[in-house]
């Protein structure tokens, strides 16, 4: 929708843009739906506005945001709730003697983190142009307990992946540049978080739109001007003397368009596909694995809750030491301060992660029964029938940026660096959060404008 929305801006005016998607539906992993008549998200819930281009898109679509009332989040750690530690970057502590680091860590652990700033390397701890993944650098400083309980519970929270096969280049570029200068892991973790926050109250860190993130996507859509066609795969991408012919729809009956320019906005496995007979080098982009996942949002008898209602906060991440099924619950109804979810409470669930992926074999049910279970082992009881329950699931739902990514998706790029009218965007590329999404869209979008432009001051093909 970014990529559409800038080609309208900025393509010449009657720019006819046509938007092909396989889907019955627009949105692709942004959904909005129901559980016992509340609107809830069934796919991503909110985007980072310290970010700001989901913010600026929202904002220019005249969507209202909304921002959670309550922010604070804990972790569950074998057998208890901690609040989430304050001062880490993704996990790695920044600060020794951060409130909550003690309730989360052994003894021996959390004193590991005051030695390691007294035990400088000898040489700066990530070699300028390496990646290595955010496990392989964490560890090589800080004890294991370090990855297990703060740095996979928040780098699974938004990569549904492991620690030891994401790239830190990619998912924690700040810590990653701080290492490049620092030989203490925790001193480059303070660096990476910009130190002490400023006094005064906080800005808001996380948006949503108001009446759903559907509302923003039908939005975008009708800005576009776009001729959207549902329900069309894009079998197949073609050369023309000058442009594209895409062969779209069924195998059975296969229609082709025609374009002066294309933007490529899926995932890895069909953009790699759709390269493959244009550039082998650029089909490389399908090596990109993505992580499945299930979300659960169960509709609970608030005051029958053990404890008469939910924990305090926003709901909780899952250390990988703690053999729960549930990776990160989130308490919607706590979180966005839903103000007429009165009795209920409305928690949503996430399961499954990259290599985890066993109990997205069963069905429904028993997804749901193994969330309940869990629900009642972090909550301290047993658990009230549910009222409502929908599960979700999203099969190649997020990538997985292994070490290299990005000299691979650099590499992809270049390999199609001499067709300016062909353009790559989505989160395979430049990161799976919505404001990255709409970056990447956008600056998509932006190149074969500019191309477009450039072809009708030339006279070209005139
Ligand atoms: C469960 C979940 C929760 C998330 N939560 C958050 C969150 O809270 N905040 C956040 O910032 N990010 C979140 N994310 C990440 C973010 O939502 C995604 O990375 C982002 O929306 C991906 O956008 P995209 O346009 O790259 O791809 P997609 O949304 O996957 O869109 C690709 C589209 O291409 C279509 N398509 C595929 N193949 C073809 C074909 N051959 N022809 C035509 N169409 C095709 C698909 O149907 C789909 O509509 C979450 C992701 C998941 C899965």
């Amino acid at each position: 929708m970014s990529a559409a929305l800038a080609v309208r801006r900025q393509a010449p005016p009657g720019t006819a843009i046509t938007l092909v998607e396989q889907a019955g539906r627009l949105g692709g992993k942004l959904l909005t739906g129901e559980v016992a008549g509340h609107r809830v998200e069934r796919g991503a819930e909110t985007f980072l506005v310290r970010q700001p281009e989901a913010a600026a898109l929202a904002a220019d679509l005249k969507i209202a945001l909304v921002h959670p009332a309550v922010g604070a989040a804990g972790v569950w750690v074998r057998d208890r709730l901690a609040p989430l530690p304050a001062g880490t970057m993704m996990g790695v502590p920044g600060d020794p003697a951060a409130p909550g680091l003690a309730e989360v860590l052994p003894p021996a652990a959390f004193a590991a983190i005051a030695a390691e700033v007294g035990q400088p390397a000898k040489e700066p701890l990530l070699p300028a142009g390496v990646d290595m993944s955010v496990g392989a650098l964490v560890r090589s400083r800080l004890p294991g307990e370090v990855v297990d309980r703060l740095v996979d519970p928040l780098l699974g929270g938004v990569y549904a992946g492991r620690a030891d096969g994401l790239s830190v280049r990619v998912t924690a570029p700040a810590l990653a540049a701080a290492a490049e200068r620092e030989r203490s892991l925790v001193a480059a973790a303070r660096a990476a978080t910009g130190g002490p926050r400023p006094a005064g109250p906080p800005a808001p860190v996380f948006g949503a739109a108001e009446t759903g993130m559907t509302d923003l996507i039908e939005a975008a859509a009708q800005a576009s001007g776009a001729d959207v066609r549902r329900g069309l795969p894009v079998r197949e991408l073609r050369r023309r003397p000058r442009g594209w012919e895409l062969v779209i729809g069924s195998a059975r009956d296969p229609r082709v368009l025609v374009a002066d320019a294309v933007v490529l906005a899926v995932p890895a496995s069909p953009a790699a596909r759709l390269l493959a007979d244009l550039s082998p080098v650029a089909a490389e982009i399908g090596a990109v694995e993505y992580a499945s996942m299930a979300l659960v949002t169960l509709a609970l008898p608030a005051g029958d809750l053990p404890g008469g209602g939910l924990p305090a906060g926003s709901g909780f991440l899952v250390s990988t030491d703690s053999g729960l099924v549930v990776k990160a619950a989130t308490f919607m109804s706590q979180k966005w301060g839903f103000a007429d979810a009165g009795e209920l409470a409305i928690v949503r669930a996430s399961v499954g992660r990259f290599g985890d992926a066993e109990v997205l074999r069963r069905d429904d049910e028993d997804v749901v029964r193994l969330v309940l279970d869990d629900l009642a082992t972090v909550f301290g009881g047993p658990l009230p029938a549910a009222i409502d329950t929908t599960v979700t699931r999203w099969g190649g739902g997020l990538p997985q940026y292994a070490p290299g990514h990005l000299d691979r998706v650099a590499r992809v790029r270049s390999a199609l660096a001499e067709y300016p009218t062909l353009a790559l965007a989505g989160a395979a590329y430049d990161g799976v959060g919505i404001p990255a999404c709409v970056r990447s869209g956008t600056a998509a979008g932006t190149r074969v404008a500019e191309e477009l432009v450039r072809r009708q001051q030339s006279g070209y093909g005139r």
